[in-house]
């Protein structure tokens, strides 16, 4: 199972999964639908389904679609497991960053590779999404339960290249933590040499990304507090106040595509 990393837009991942023996794909995210395609096109895959993490517009229209297009209310109502062709999926439903924001966890059957987790704006690298339609609580579970017990070996893929920013902002909360800062140093050059900074795998995030860390001392200390959900909620607060995010285009950018032009690429019923 290949993963193809499609940058777009200023900061905003496409990703493309190719089980490469059967050339079925998923892609995850489309926010510039007509480059997908593109990349489809070029890697000769037929393309199984487009699995939608989260939207900030209450409906997404796909006219035309000829394979299954999983926004996230569809997908919270389909199958936890559906399978695309050799593509494996287990929907996880993590509600906060917007209300209806699901996870994709992907494997393949019989398959050595690393399972993906293709965790949207709810888990970044080195950093967490914005609880825009949700609590601290539901953050805390989405971490804990429903990506944390992931497997360790779980190569995380999120929504956005925002890693740098994300790190420094744990190393203002952990200046001690050598992962922390060797993962920075590393990021910073990706950044240089405009290289994605994803996949990390789960059990790295657990090393350096604070949101990940609230039992940590270290971290209970800069927020000068012990309960775990209290420290999520306060270091979101302080995340939120470390710079502001700009504004940034999501996925909604979709709703503008013809999905009939997908059609082509999919197989015959
Ligand atoms: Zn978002």
């Amino acid at each position: 199972m290949k993963v193809k990393v499609i940058s777009v837009l200023e900061d905003n991942y496409m990703y493309l999964v190719i089980e490469e023996s059967t050339r079925d794909a998923v892609a995850v995210d489309a926010a510039v639908p007509k480059r997908l395609l593109e990349i489809v096109r070029k890697e000769d895959v037929v393309l199984r389904a487009v699995l939608i993490t989260h939207h900030h517009c209450p409906f997404v229209g796909v006219p035309g679609a000829h394979c299954p297009v999983l926004s996230p209310s569809r997908a919270q109502r389909s199958s936890l497991s559906p399978q695309f062709g050799a593509i494996r999926v287990r929907c996880l439903f993590t509600p906060c960053h917007t209300k209806g924001h699901m996870c994709y966890f992907m494997w393949e059957d019989g398959s050595l590779d690393a399972p993906a987790l293709f965790s949207g704006d709810t888990l970044f690298v080195g950093g967490c999404g914005q609880f825009l339609e949700g609590t601290a609580e539901q953050m805390y579970t989405n971490l804990t339960q429903v990506l944390g017990d992931l497997p360790k070996e779980t190569k995380v893929f999120c929504g956005h290249e925002c890693t740098v920013r994300n790190l420094k902002f744990a190393l203002k909360v952990e200046p001690e933590n050598e992962a922390v800062k060797k993962k920075l140093a590393w990021a910073r050059q990706r950044d240089d040499e405009d290289l994605p900074t994803v996949p990390s795998t789960l059990q790295e995030e657990f090393l350096y990304n604070p949101f990940l860390r609230v039992t940590e001392e270290a971290v209970q200390k800069f927020t000068g507090r012990k309960e775990p959900v209290e420290v999520l909620r306060a270091l979101r607060t302080e995340k939120d106040n470390f710079k502001k995010p700009k504004e940034r285009p999501h996925p909604q950018a979709m709703l503008a595509f013809d999905w009939g032009l997908f059609a082509p690429f999919l197989e015959k019923k």
